[in-house]
């Protein structure tokens, strides 16, 4: 099959981090990223207290605004939480799901990552579909089986390539300045990218498989050469223009 041409996406995710005076940062990033190449894609996942604000701010730019999480559910009886169209009612394309932090400190499972990603579906956005493997399973060399089994059971059928987009995140390199090798990231991403092929036929081909793990803009441009990545997902270095900024610019 002739290859696909994919568009490199970097996704911030600010996690419960960030108050309206985080606005400049923002701020920052629309008006940097302007000069940067056109060809990629920049999003910006502030919690969701901000992403009407944000969304706001960046209006106009080439900076989208996304989520971290949806219910599944519209609406309803379910105090504290928000529906995917509340959150594309804010001005979110986008919404991170299944992410390592909610599968461990709210339990989500497979299944519930499933349902969310319909839900993100049925709001118009475009899900960002964590994956990955814990230390120990990564010890007892089981990432392919577990990553491979996450993959399978949080998808729906019909994904397409607008609507879709993976995000291998192995947990013991969230936050702790460790990355796996590039030919770590290269095994699991040709695994993943031949499984959407599989399952989705063409439009595998043209979704998006993010790295995410401790990406900074030192190491973001050897990670971001990984055949079959096509983009980051950034946590703590999001959170300045300047890091974030520079992990965009390693996507050329
Ligand atoms: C994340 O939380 O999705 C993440 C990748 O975090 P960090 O970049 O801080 O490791």
């Amino acid at each position: 099959m002739a290859s696909v041409e994919r568009r490199p996406l970097v996704v911030g995710n600010w996690k419960m981090n960030g108050l309206r005076k985080s606005s400049s940062e923002l701020l920052r990033i629309v008006q940097d990223g302007s000069r940067l190449p056109r060809h990629i894609d920049i999003v910006v996942c502030p919690p969701a207290t901000l992403v009407a604000h944000f969304a706001g701010l960046a209006r106009g730019s080439r900076v989208r605004v996304g989520a971290q999480d949806c219910h599944p559910e519209p609406a309803g009886a379910y105090t504290g939480d928000i529906s995917a169209e509340m959150l594309a009612d804010a001005g979110a394309t986008m919404v991170i799901i299944g992410h390592s932090e909610r599968r461990s400190y709210h339990k989500e499972t497979d299944a519930q990552v499933r349902v969310k990603t319909l839900a993100a579906w049925r709001a118009g956005m475009t899900a960002i579909v964590c994956i990955g493997e814990t230390r120990a399973e990564r010890e007892a060399r089981q990432t392919l089986e577990v990553v491979g089994r996450q993959l399978s059971a949080s998808l729906p059928e019909g994904a397409r390539g607008e609507t879709l987009v993976i995000a291998y995140e192995p947990v013991w390199a969230i936050g702790t300045g460790l990355t796996p090798t590039p030919d770590d990231v290269t095994e699991v991403h040709n695994m993943i990218r031949g499984k959407l092929v599989d399952r989705y036929r063409g439009a595998g081909e043209s979704m998006r498989i993010l790295y995410g793990g401790s990406v900074k803009p030192a190491n973001a441009k050897d990670l971001m050469a990984v055949e079959n990545v096509d983009g980051a997902l950034v946590g703590g270095s999001s959170l300045k223009a300047d890091e974030f900024l520079g992990i965009v610019a390693a996507c050329q």
